[in-house]
């Protein structure tokens, strides 16, 4: 069987619509291509998408989410609190059926997946919303494929080491809009840390 290539699903993730007026107290902004299909290409090499029940905690518009459900996840959990994006979710995801979506506080998802996907707020506008996604990130499943602010990697990975049996992790790139609601010419990079951790 041969499967998708991770420069494949970067050309179906860079297609996919974006937020509908995104709300920056939410802070919604979509996982650039590169770095999406680069999370889920490891984590499908690792075993931990094929055949599995994977969870998206914060999807916003599906990055994550349908890229693990183009590598063949068993069934996708998709969570995010804010009902403004439902159409654009189901459109983005509309060719795939294995899916769930949870409209809802993160906070309030109990229940137990193989493989948990957390790109959610990092905090920086509204302090502390970053908690309760490393809280279930960590208690949903046996891995977490987590991206977070790379200045909070000191924090993180205290967290990670009291949670995880074993975790690694990288310094990437993530290519933001500069000018929060502006043109999407108007980009940036920031620094990220993107954590794999078994629990
Ligand atoms: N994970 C996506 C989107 C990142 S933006 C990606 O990688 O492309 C962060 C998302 O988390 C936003 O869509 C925001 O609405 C959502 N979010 C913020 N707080 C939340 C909460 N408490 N529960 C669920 N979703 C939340």
């Amino acid at each position: 069987m041969s499967f998708p290539a991770k420069k494949d699903l970067e050309i179906q993730l860079s297609k996919l619509s974006s937020f509908h007026n995104p709300k920056n107290s939410l802070e919604q902004y979509s996982t650039d291509p590169v770095l999406a299909a680069y999370v889920i290409n490891l984590a499908f090499q690792r075993g931990d998408i094929q055949g599995k029940n994977v969870i998206d905690l914060g999807t916003g518009t599906g990055t994550l989410s349908y890229g693990a459900l183009y590598f063949e996840c068993k069934e996708l959990t998709a969570v995010e609190v804010d009902e403004d994006q439902r159409s654009v979710l189901e459109k983005n995801l509309e060719k795939f059926s294995n899916k769930k979506l949870i409209f809802g506080n993160v906070a309030s998802i109990s229940g137990t997946w193989d493989t948990v996907l957390c790109n959610g707020p990092f905090g920086s506008v509204v302090k502390d919303a970053d908690l309760p996604f490393l809280e279930k990130a960590f208690s949903l499943g046996k891995v977490v494929y987590l991206i977070h602010n790379w200045k909070a990697k000191d924090f993180i990975v205290s967290y990670a080491s009291r949670r995880c049996t074993e975790f690694s992790y990288e310094r990437r790139t993530l290519n933001i809009p500069r000018i929060y609601g502006h043109h999407e010419k108007n980009r940036m990079n920031i620094d990220v840390l993107f954590l794999v951790g078994r629990i």
